[in-house]
C-alpha cells in the first residue's frame, strides 16, 4: 500500500479549486490526472517578452506585448474550419491579425470586442503581407498585468487550457507538497550542491536553476535504476524452466529467404538464453522491415517444440491482427495450433479459446493486452514475446511474466534504435540482441534537403508524384511542443494543400474524434484520398505501399530519431520513394550535419549514436508525445551525466538494503512510490 505521507500528492486533480468536468479533459490528455503530475508538470522554457509601441518595432519570430484594438471580426463560414481572425489596429494605425482555430475561437468576440484596447503577448508570424498572433498567450484589459508578463513560465498545453489556467493549478500543487525525508546519499546531495526535494520542486517551476532540475531528474533516474535492481534480484531468485527444441517444426517451414547474419545471430543468443534455468529476459532491436518477425517465431517453435505454449503481445489490434495472419500463413506446413485473442473476442469465441489455452490445445496466442487478464490461464506457458516494446512498461512484462507455473522466458522486440549508451537506461534489465542488418534487395529512400522557402517548388512537386497515381504523406511541423499550435499549423496547412488539391487530401491530428480520424486514414489507405497531412502525434499506424514520398516540415525540430521512424512508412513498397526534408531558414551548424547525416544513411542504429553525439543535452530520449519516453523528467543529458551515478548508487543501496528497510530505504520505498516504480516494492513483498 502507498504510503499515506504521499496521499497529498496522489490526490485527484478534481480537488484542486476551478477544476470541474470541464478542464478534466484537457488535463488528462497532458497526463495531469493527479495532484502530483501538475507540480511535476514543468515549465517547456521560460519565455521572455519586449513591450512594443507599436507593429513597426516587432520583428517576425518576436515574442511581444502590444496594445491593440480591435477592428473587426472575421468568423469562419458556419460549418467550415476556419479559423477566427480578428483585425487589430495597433497606436499608430498598423493592422494586424490575431487568430484562434477550433474550440479556441469561440472567446475571441468576448476577449477583443471591436473599438476596445487590449494587451495583447504572443509570438509574431507572418500571415501574406500582415503580421499575425496565432493563439495569443493573454489578452488583457489592464496595462497592470504588463509588466508581469514579460518573462513566464510556458507549460505545455491541450485544448481547453491557457498558460494562466495551468500556472495556477502548478501554484495550488505546490503548496500541498509533503515534507518527505531525503533519499538522496548525502554525499551526493552535498557534492551537487542540489536542493531538498520540494526545494527543487519549487524552484524548477519559478525559474531555469539548473540545480533543482538535476535532482529531479537524479530523483526520477534512481528510481528507475532502483526498480530495475529489484526487478533483477527477483529475476535471479524465481526458477524458469530450460526449453531446447528439436528443430523439427522449424525444418517444416518453407521461408521464401535465407535468413541474414544478424537474424542468424539473434536466434543463436535466443536458443542460448532458454536452453537455461534461468528466465530469459531479452530485448531484440530492429529497425522497421529489419525481420523480426521470422527470428521470433523461431524461439516461439523452440518453446511449442519443448512441449510448451508460446504467446506474442501487440500493442493494438490492428498489429496483432496482422502477426496473426503472418504467422498463421507461415505456419501452415507445420500443423501448428496458432489462435487470436483480443479485446473484440466475445462469448463463445471467447470462450473456446480460452477453454484451448488452459488444456494446451493452442501453442500458440496472438493478442493484445487482454492476453494479460486474470482470467487468461495458460497450461504451460514458456515463452512471451513483447512487440513494440517500448509502448508497454516494465510492470506489464511482469503481469505476463507471472502468468506460468514457472517464468516463462521474455523476448521483448522494439524498432526504435537507441543508442547503446543509453540502454542501460531503459531498458537496464535486459540482454540485447541487435538486427543491424537489413535483408538483400531493399531500396533506399532517396532523401533530400529543401530550404522552407521554396515550398512552391514542393508543392508542384507533390502535384506530380500525385498526378502519376501515387500517393504521399505531408507532415507539419512540431511548432514547439504546443499542441494547440501545432495543430493550428496543421490546420493551416491542410487548409492550403485543399485549395490546391481539393478533395484529394485527409487531415489527421490528435485532437479529431476518432471516427473521423479513422475515416480519413481509411480514405487514404483505401487510395481515394490522395495526400495525408498529419501532425506526428498521431500514429500512421497504416501501411500504404503505393505512398511513395514524404514532406516534412520543419525538419530540424524534430529528433533524428523520430524523422527515422517517420521516413519508415515510406519505402516499403516496390516502387522508389522519396523523402522531402524542409529546413527553416537560420540552421545552426549541428542542424545542418543532423539533416545531412539523415541524406547520408538509413541504419537507423547508426542515426542513433551520431545524433546522441551532435546534439549534446537537452532532448528527450524517445518522444513525450507518442509515449515513448523513458522519463518524464530527466532529458537526454541529464541521462547521460546522471544515469550512471544514479545506477551505482542504486546498486550500492540494493547491495546493502535488498529489503530497503533502513532508514533510507524506507525514504527510497517512498521514491519509488512517487514515480510509481512500486512493482519495484511490490516484489519486495513478494520476495
Ligand atoms: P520487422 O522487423 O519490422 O518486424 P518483419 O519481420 O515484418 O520486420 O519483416 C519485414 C519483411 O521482410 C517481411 O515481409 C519478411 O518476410 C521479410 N524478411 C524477413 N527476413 C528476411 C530475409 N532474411 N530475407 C528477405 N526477406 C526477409
Ligand atoms: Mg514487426
Amino acid at each position: 500500500m502507498r504510503p499515506e505521507a504521499l496521499n497529498p500528492l496522489f490526490a485527484e486533480v478534481e480537488t484542486l479549486e476551478g477544476v470541474g468536468p470541464k478542464l478534466m479533459k484537457p488535463l488528462e490528455r497532458l497526463g495531469l490526472t493527479r495532484v502530483k503530475d501538475v507540480a511535476y508538470h514543468l515549465p517547456e522554457r521560460f519565455v521572455s517578452r519586449r513591450s512594443i509601441a507599436d507593429l513597426d518595432e516587432g520583428t517576425e519570430g518576436e515574442q511581444v506585448i502590444i496594445a491593440l484594438t480591435a477592428v473587426e471580426h472575421r468568423a469562419p463560414r458556419s460549418g467550415s474550419r476556419g479559423p477566427h481572425r480578428v483585425l487589430a489596429q495597433d497606436a499608430v494605425g498598423n493592422i494586424c491579425a490575431l487568430t484562434w482555430f477550433g474550440k479556441a475561437a469561440y472567446s475571441a468576440r468576448k476577449l477583443l470586442p471591436v473599438g476596445e484596447r487590449r494587451w495583447v503577448a504572443g509570438r509574431l508570424d507572418r500571415y501574406g503581407d500582415m503580421l499575425q498572433i496565432v493563439h495569443p498567450d493573454h489578452v488583457e484589459v489592464d496595462s497592470a498585468g504588463q509588466m508581469g508578463r514579460l518573462s513566464e513560465p510556458v507549460y505545455r498545453l491541450a485544448e481547453g487550457l491557457t498558460q494562466p489556467r495551468v500556472a495556477g493549478l502548478v501554484e495550488q500543487a505546490l503548496a500541498r507538497l509533503p515534507d518527505l525525508p531525503e533519499w538522496i546519499e548525502p554525499g551526493q546531495l552535498e557534492r551537487s550542491g542540489w536542493p531538498a526535494w520540494s526545494a527543487a520542486l519549487q524552484l524548477a517551476q519559478e525559474t531555469t536553476e539548473e540545480r533543482a532540475r538535476d535532482r529531479l531528474a537524479y530523483d526520477e533516474l534512481l528510481a528507475n535504476s532502483l526498480a530495475l535492481l529489484l526487478v533483477k534480484a527477483e529475476g535471479r531468485r524465481r526458477k524458469g524452466q530450460a526449453l531446447v527444441g528439436d528443430g523439427r517444426l522449424w525444418a517444416k517451414l518453407q521461408l521464401p529467404f535465407a535468413l541474414t547474419g544478424a537474424q542468424t545471430r539473434s536466434i543463436a543468443e535466443i536458443e542460448g538464453d532458454m536452453a537455461q534455468d534461468a528466465p530469459m529476459l531479452r530485448l531484440l532491436q530492429g529497425d522497421v522491415g529489419a525481420g523480426k518477425t521470422v527470428v521470433a517465431l523461431n524461439a516461439m517453435l523452440i518453446a511449442v517444440e519443448a512441449g510448451k505454449q508460446a504467446a506474442l503481445l501487440a500493442p493494438t489490434e490492428i498489429l496483432a491482427r496482422q502477426h496473426y495472419e503472418t504467422l498463421r500463413r507461415m505456419l501452415a506446413p507445420t500443423g501448428v495450433e496458432i489462435a487470436l485473442l483480443t479485446g473484440r473476442a466475445k462469448g463463445r469465441e471467447r470462450e473456446s479459446i480460452l477453454m484451448g489455452l488452459m488444456d494446451g490445445s493452442i501453442q500458440l496466442l496472438v493478442g493484445t493486452h487482454s492476453i494479460f487478464q486474470d482470467t487468461v490461464a495458460y497450461k504451460d506457458l514458456g515463452l512471451a514475446v513483447v512487440d513494440e516494446q517500448h509502448r508497454f512498461g516494465v510492470a506489464q512484462r511482469l503481469a505476463l511474466a507471472g502468468k506460468g507455473r514457472r517464468a516463462p522466458h521474455t523476448l521483448a522486440m522494439t524498432a526504435t534504435p537507441i543508442p547503446r549508451s543509453l540502454t542501460l537506461a531503459q531498458y537496464g534489465e535486459m540482454d540485447v540482441s541487435r538486427l543491424d542488418e537489413l535483408p538483400p534487395g531493399r531500396q533506399a529512400i532517396d532523401t533530400r534537403v529543401i530550404p522552407q522557402e521554396r515550398m512552391d517548388e514542393v508543392v508542384e512537386g507533390v502535384a506530380r508524384h500525385l498526378a502519376g497515381g501515387q500517393q504521399a504523406y505531408w507532415v507539419c511541423p512540431m511548432v514547439h511542443d504546443n499542441e494547440v499550435a501545432d495543430i493550428a499549423a496543421a490546420e493551416m496547412r491542410y487548409a492550403a494543400l485543399k485549395e490546391r488539391f481539393g478533395e484529394d487530401v485527409v487531415l489527421v491530428h490528435g485532437q479529431l474524434r476518432s471516427e473521423i480520424k479513422d475515416a480519413a486514414m481509411e480514405r487514404f489507405a483505401s487510395g481515394q484520398a490522395k495526400l495525408l497531412v498529419a501532425t506526428t502525434v498521431i500514429e500512421v499506424g497504416v501501411d500504404v505501399p503505393s505512398a511513395t514520398l514524404m514532406v516534412i516540415e520543419q525538419a530540424e525540430r524534430f529528433g533524428l530519431a523520430q524523422l527515422h521512424q517517420l521516413r519508415g512508412r515510406v519505402g516499403r513498397g516496390a516502387e522508389k520513394s522519396t523523402c522531402l526534408l524542409l529546413r527553416g531558414g537560420a540552421l545552426t551548424e549541428t542542424g545542418r550535419a543532423r539533416l545531412a547525416l539523415m541524406r547520408e544513411t538509413q541504419d537507423g542504429f547508426r542515426i542513433a549514436e551520431e545524433d546522441l553525439e551532435l546534439r549534446g543535452g537537452g532532448e528527450l530520449l524517445g518522444t513525450r508525445q507518442s509515449g515513448e519516453a523513458a522519463f518524464r523528467i530527466a532529458n537526454l543529458d541529464q541521462v547521460q551525466r546522471l544515469l550512471p551515478v544514479a545506477h551505482a548508487d542504486a546498486r550500492l543501496l540494493v547491495d546493502r538494503d535488498g529489503g530497503l528497510t533502513s532508514e533510507r530505504g524506507e525514504a527510497a520505498r517512498l521514491l519509488l512510490y512517487l514515480f510509481e516504480r512500486d512493482w519495484g516494492v511490490q516484489l519486495l513483498r513478494g520476495g
